[in-house]
């Protein structure tokens, strides 16, 4: 088990986002330390939401850093203000970063139909893969909001690899991946004890029942 994490924009955020958005974004300090971090302790990266820096700040960062992550993008956001264009998703894949899909419009699947997940999914999946010329597996679920009946969905159009925001250590190779949440307020001592630390009994039997709960299959967490 080691730690996955989830980043969002980084570098300052932009005067359009809300206050809860700016609280996703990190600083470039904070990314680099981010980096050093998981060159110690081995974590994993997935960075969401195609914000620009995706490919303006991350991706330089990372290839000096020889580490690789997967970038989560909505797919509906392409070359819009703000967001990545399709060279800056073909540059990330070409220096070895994975591309997965975030949806087309970010929206909450708790709240739209199976069929209307479905579409979300497959068109997200399939424009990506297009674009790369290399087939996308991996979804991160907007907002994190999920239930059994989403996962159901996600399972059933065949994503090979799905990334919750159901915080924890990650089980390599488990179809359901855990993230923990790299926010704009943490310090070096935070983000080295969520790459540290070995999951206490009691929070790993927590963790169990709040994931029984949302999907009804703790299976899915196992390799
Ligand atoms: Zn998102």
């Amino acid at each position: 088990m080691s730690a996955c994490l989830m980043l969002h924009g980084i570098g300052p955020a932009p005067e359009r986002l809300d206050p809860e958005e700016r609280s996703y974004w990190i600083s470039e300090g904070t990314f680099a330390f981010v980096l050093d971090a998981v060159q110690a302790h081995g974590a994993r990266l997935t960075i969401d939401d195609g914000n620009d820096t995706d490919a303006r700040i991350a991706l330089p960062m990372l290839v000096e850093a020889n580490l690789k992550a997967t970038f989560f993008i909505p797919s509906d956001r392409i070359g819009t203000p703000g967001y990545v264009t399709e060279a800056d998703i073909r540059e990330l894949h070409d220096a070895g970063m994975e591309i997965g899909s975030h949806g087309c419009a970010h929206l909450n699947w708790l709240n739209a139909s199976d069929a209307e997940i479905a579409r979300d999914v497959t068109q997200s999946v399939e424009r990506l893969a297009r674009i790369t010329q290399a087939p996308v597996r991996s979804v991160a679920i907007p907002y994190g909001q999920c239930d059994r009946r989403v996962l159901g969905v996600l399972r059933h159009v065949g994503i090979g690899r799905v990334y919750s925001s159901f915080r924890g250590p990650d089980v390599e190779g488990a179809w359901l991946a855990r993230r923990d949440c790299i926010m704009a307020d943490m310090g070096p001592s935070e983000i080295n004890e969520i790459m540290t630390r070995q999951p206490a009994a009691a929070e790993a039997a927590l963790n169990f029942l709040r994931i029984w709960r949302h999907t009804g299959n703790a299976a899915l967490w196992a390799a």
